[in-house]
């Protein structure tokens, strides 16, 4: 056996765990869910949002098959829906009553509980890679403010300096009507692995320093070892209902289907009781996929092993990423 295929060899049998942590190959089941938030009409979704979104499943859905992990494919999905304009996160947020952006988002590995978020930032390029960055790098879970992007900024996140985020990323006064566009991603690699993320600018209409669920764990985003979930709408109650950790909880204690305890919080709690719009969608490590929207709807679209890339704006039926033969771990 030549040299460096020996090494590899021994490499591979010292340190499994640090191989398997960089490329998931392990299982034949995968599978991608995104969110451009909850919707109030079907006029909200634009043939940009449709092409976006198609385009973003293909991407996630080639490297989660290759062995991306569930954390990257979150990170890489949100990013560049920050990215696009399009939607509610990023470059494209929503302005406060001052009108200024201030950002919220988060991230949660569902295999560790490590997480990371930040909220309330002036001038992080990418709230998601800056939520990123506080679970990678640091000991906490949440900065906030200017002086939680201080430590940002040292940590090595990407600034845009105020001057150049008003003209580059803030062209133009967003039309009112457009309430929604939240961003959201839960993913299932080939270790088996969940992982969730949301990314927001909030609410037209919000005070400056007003913060929401997107950066909050428990509230928005949430992932363990059985589900991953991004919630969307009027954040406060999501807060409240700690929504998306009371799902996760409904179906670890209760053991109800992934389906019943997104309906119940989601319809019965958050749109029956509190009369609040909001929708959530969710992903099972079997690889269900659950779309859940107490209005009008939600921008959605998921792909995975055995499941073709599907959107929408209502909720579909039961939709299941499958395990797949393939070649590519072989
Ligand atoms: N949940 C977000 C917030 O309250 C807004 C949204 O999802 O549309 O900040």
């Amino acid at each position: 056996m030549p040299a460096r295929s020996l090494l590899l060899v021994i490499l591979f049998a010292l340190l499994p765990g640090a191989v398997l942590a960089q490329s998931c190959a392990g299982n034949s089941t995968w599978a991608l869910v995104l969110h451009g938030g909850y919707l109030d009409y079907e006029e909200e979704v634009t043939p940009a949002h449709r092409a976006l979104l198609a385009r973003l499943l293909e991407e996630g859905n080639r490297s989660l098959s290759s062995g991306a992990s569930a954390l990257d494919a979150v990170s890489a999905a949100i990013r560049v829906m920050e990215d696009s304009g399009l939607l509610d996160a990023g470059k494209g947020s929503i302005v406060n009553t001052e009108g200024f952006t201030e950002t919220d988002a988060s991230i949660m590995d569902g295999a560790t509980g490590r997480s990371g978020a930040v909220a309330a930032m002036q001038q992080v390029r990418n709230p998601i890679l800056a939520a990123r960055v506080v679970m990678d790098k640091t000991k906490h879970v949440l900065l906030v403010g200017a002086t939680g992007e201080q430590s940002l900024r040292k940590l090595g996140a990407e600034m845009v300096e105020p001057s150049n985020w008003y003209q580059e990323y803030v062209p133009a006064p967003k039309p009112v009507e457009r309430k929604h566009g939240t961003v959201g991603a839960a993913a299932l690699d080939r270790c088996g692995h969940l992982a969730a993320g949301t990314s927001t600018g909030g609410w037209p209409g919000k005070l400056p320093g007003r913060v929401g669920d997107s950066p909050i764990i428990g509230a928005s985003t949430y992932a363990d070892t059985r589900v991953a979930l991004s919630a969307t709408g009027v954040g406060e109650y999501f807060i409240k209902r700690a929504a998306t950790r009371d799902i996760a909880m409904r179906v670890q204690y209760l053991g109800l289907p992934l389906k019943a305890a997104a309906d119940h919080v989601v319809k019965t709690l958050i749109g029956g009781e509190d009369k609040a719009e909001g929708a959530v969608i969710a992903l099972g490590a079997d690889g269900e996929v659950v779309i859940n929207s107490n209005g009008y709807g939600i921008l959605w679209g998921a792909v995975g092993a055995g499941l073709p890339a599907a959107s929408g704006t209502q909720e579909p039926p039961p939709l299941r990423a499958t395990s797949q033969v393939d070649n590519i771990s072989r």
